[in-house]
């Protein structure tokens, strides 16, 4: 068997497309831009790189952005300053302060400043409760990508056997549990595999779907791998780069031969990464309409 490849680059095009024309339909019958606020603090190249990608997403979407790049050395006060502002200011729907932050800044004291309204990295703790407890509230970026890559690749969830490898706050615990919850596009029976999981195979050789988050490359090989399963890749591990200076990418699972085991896989480059982006896209639409009451 060789697995149909799923792309994200084509779904995360799909939603683009989508959002393209519900910003569109914003403006014109409502008179409403969203407008994304992003704060990068310190000279990292690579959260240049993601936030740089972020504004230019929302250029090519029509959604305002505004940069706030600040100095390694701002203090915690003056950047919860900002957020204070950034929170009362009313062509802002959406904030996001890119991680990581410098030692000296209390990185959760900063999620809990954003106003949960304008949590489009639903990293604030209120957001967090009400995914958990399956309220609406903005789902975290990349565990949500996942979700929509499944509901359009035609995967079925209702019912699968999901292990998930990588219990991360910003990966393996929300979607665990996103899909966990009794809703459409979820409804799985979800496992948890981490480092302290004594058999991690005897888990990963269950499952109808298979998520790897755990930042190995090919840590997933083709034994670990039921026949039939689809195989959702988020591990972005840089293994080299090009002479040309481009980064080499490689997943968490062993690609070439997990694919003639599995029916279903997603690619790295072209998988999961290009779904968190749109999905914070979405997010900030969403929050520019939450701000408006419009459905
Ligand atoms: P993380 O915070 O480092 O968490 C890794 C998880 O993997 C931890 O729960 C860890 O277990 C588990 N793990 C590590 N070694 C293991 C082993 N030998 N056996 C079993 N479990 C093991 O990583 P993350 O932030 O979730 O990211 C995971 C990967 O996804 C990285 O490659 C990252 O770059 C990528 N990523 C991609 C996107 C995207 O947009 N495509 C977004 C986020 C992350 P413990 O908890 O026991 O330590």
């Amino acid at each position: 068997m060789t697995a149909r490849i799923i792309s994200g680059t084509e779904i995360s095009q799909q939603i683009r497309e989508e959002l393209k024309e519900e910003i569109i339909h914003l403006k014109e019958q409502h008179g409403v831009v969203p407008g994304l606020a992003t704060v990068i603090i310190g000279d990292d190249p690579a959260s240049q790189t993601y936030v740089g990608s972020k504004i230019k997403a929302c250029q090519s979407l029509g959604i305002f952005s505004a940069n706030f790049p600040l100095p390694n050395e701002t203090s915690e006060s003056e950047l919860l300053d900002l957020i204070a502002k950034l929170n009362h200011d009313p062509k802002i729907s959406g904030i996001l302060v890119q991680v990581p932050l410098p030692g000296h800044i209390d990185e959760g004291r900063v999620m809990m400043a954003i106003s949960p309204d304008k949590d489009v990295d639903g990293f604030h703790p209120v957001s967090v409760g009400r995914m958990v407890a399956g309220q609406p509230t903005f789902l975290p970026c990349t565990p949500h990508g996942i979700q929509e890559i499944l509901t359009r690749s035609g995967v079925e969830t209702k019912g699968a056997e999901v292990v998930i490898v990588g219990r991360s706050n910003i990966v393996g615990k929300p979607v665990a549990n996103i899909l966990m919850q009794k809703a459409r596009g979820a409804n799985a029976t979800v496992t948890v595999c981490h480092s302290a999981t004594r058999d991690i195979s005897a888990h990963t050789r269950r499952a109808d779907i298979l998520i790897a988050a755990i930042g190995k490359p090919k840590f997933i090989t083709a034994d670990m791998v039921k026949a039939g399963a689809t195989v959702i890749d988020v591990g972005t591990n840089e293994i080299g780069k090009t002479p040309a200076g481009k980064r080499i990418l490689c997943g968490d699972v062993d690609f070439d031969k997990v694919k003639e085991v599995a029916a279903a896989i997603t690619p790295v480059p072209g998988g999961v990464g290009p779904m968190t982006i749109v999905m914070l896209m979405a997010n900030t639409v969403k929050a520019a309409k939450l701000a408006h009451q419009i459905n």
